[in-house]
């Protein structure tokens, strides 16, 4: 194996549809800029594959991503492009590739950055500063493909939890407790378990085993809520979380919510990540309405790449990516904060190329 002062990283990357193409190429600029250890190929896949080839994950992409040290996507899918029993085939991309690269934690930190406006009147920068992990292998989502509709009647899709998937995650989000300063509020380390545990059985032993994950961690405050009452916490005390974790459809849900209150989905970022795989785009999908106009944020794909290097950083034991980690993150953090390119859904004017030139540039001063 190349020494890790030669040794470069295949970065696989996958633009999709719609404003993903222009958000993944807006990273892939912020990281060629860096001048780093990195080497890029370009794979197709989502909707517009399906459109043209009949398949939205071809077999060469998938191969391409189990080679690559790490994934970048832009974003997938397209509403109108549906397979015979009206789910998405964009679809397809991001939930088989968990599925084939064991992708089963998705990390999802929630942020209000200085500059941004958010919807709640309260909030000020620091104090909403919290983790999403979202269970991705397993859950309510484990069902794409294998649900049933009865005569027309009657459809069914099923929950799967199982131990040794409940226990991983939960035990990725006491981790990430421990490597954060706790809760703005009071600085409480605290993992706070989201479920509906009050109706369903397989939330109930959702919470049973996170319970039991958790008693290794006696550090670590462990916390509780009903899914449909996190929605109002989520927008009455943001400050009181710090690292929450919950299933897959339930995690998808909350953090598109707790991106709005930090100032939309162009501001979310994502990791999704294995024993073995890293997989990082932002939270958004596709947004056809503003798709083709230059006027998508990609914040949330260039942090993302931003947490790409950092995670192969800690993986190789590789000091260059974790350095290019933090000055892609101070990088966005100066040019949120400054103002100078602020994209259409900040109130500003700026094209997602300019916010991308901003960023770089402010990368060339670092
Ligand atoms: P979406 O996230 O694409 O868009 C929701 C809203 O947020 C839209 O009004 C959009 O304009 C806005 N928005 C999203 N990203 C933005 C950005 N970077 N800058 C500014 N505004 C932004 O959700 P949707 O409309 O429900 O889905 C559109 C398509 O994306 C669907 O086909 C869906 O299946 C797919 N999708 C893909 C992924 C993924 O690939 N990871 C995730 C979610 C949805």
């Amino acid at each position: 194996m190349a020494s890790r002062e030669l040794r470069r990283y295949h970065i696989a990357a996958i633009p999709g549809d719609g404003i993903g193409k222009e958000v993944c190429d807006a990273a892939l600029q912020v990281l060629e800029s860096l001048k780093g250890p990195l080497r890029f190929t370009t794979h197709p896949a989502g909707a517009e594959c399906y459109m043209e080839t009949g398949d939205a994950f071809p077999p060469e992409t998938l191969d391409a991503c189990l080679q690559a040290d790490a994934i970048l996507h832009g974003a997938a899918g397209l509403p109108n492009v549906l397979y015979d029993d009206g789910t998405e085939a964009g679809q397809d991309f991001s939930l088989n590739l968990r599925r084939a690269l064991d992708l089963f934690a998705n990390i999802r930190p929630i942020r209000l950055y200085e500059g941004v406006p958010t919807p709640l009147a309260r909030a000020e920068p620091g104090r909403i500063d919290y983790v999403i992990v979202r269970e991705n292998t397993e859950g309510l989502y484990a069902a794409r493909g294998g649900g049933n509709v009865l005569s027309d009647r009657l459809a069914t899709d099923t929950m799967v939890m199982t131990r040794q998937g409940v226990e991983r995650v939960v035990r990725a989000a006491a981790e990430i407790a421990r490597s954060r300063n706790g809760a703005p509020r009071d600085g409480k380390r605290r993992v706070t378990i989201v479920d509906k545990s009050n109706v369903l059985r397989s939330y109930a032993f959702f919470r049973q085993v996170a319970d039991e994950v958790l008693e290794d961690f006696p550090d670590i405050e462990t916390d509780y809520a009903i899914v449909d009452a996190m929605t109002v916490h989520m927008l009455e005390k943001p400050d009181h979380f710090d690292v929450i974790v919950c299933e897959n459809f339930v995690g998808d849900i909350l953090s598109d919510l707790g991106a709005a209150t930090v100032g939309g989905l162009g501001l979310a970022p994502s990791a999704e990540v294995g024993d073995k795989h890293g997989y990082f785009q932002a939270s958004h999908g596709s947004a056809p309405d503003i798709a083709d106009r230059n006027i998508a944020n990609p914040v949330a794909t260039i942090l993302s790449a931003g947490t790409m290097l950092q995670w192969l950083g800690q993986r190789f034991g590789d000091d260059r990516l974790l350095k290019d980690h933090v000055r892609i993150r101070d990088a966005c953090e100066t040019v949120l904060r400054n103002g100078t390119a602020r994209t259409r859904d900040l109130g500003g004017t700026a094209g997602t190329t300019d916010f991308t030139r901003a960023v770089c540039n402010a990368l060339g001063e670092s």
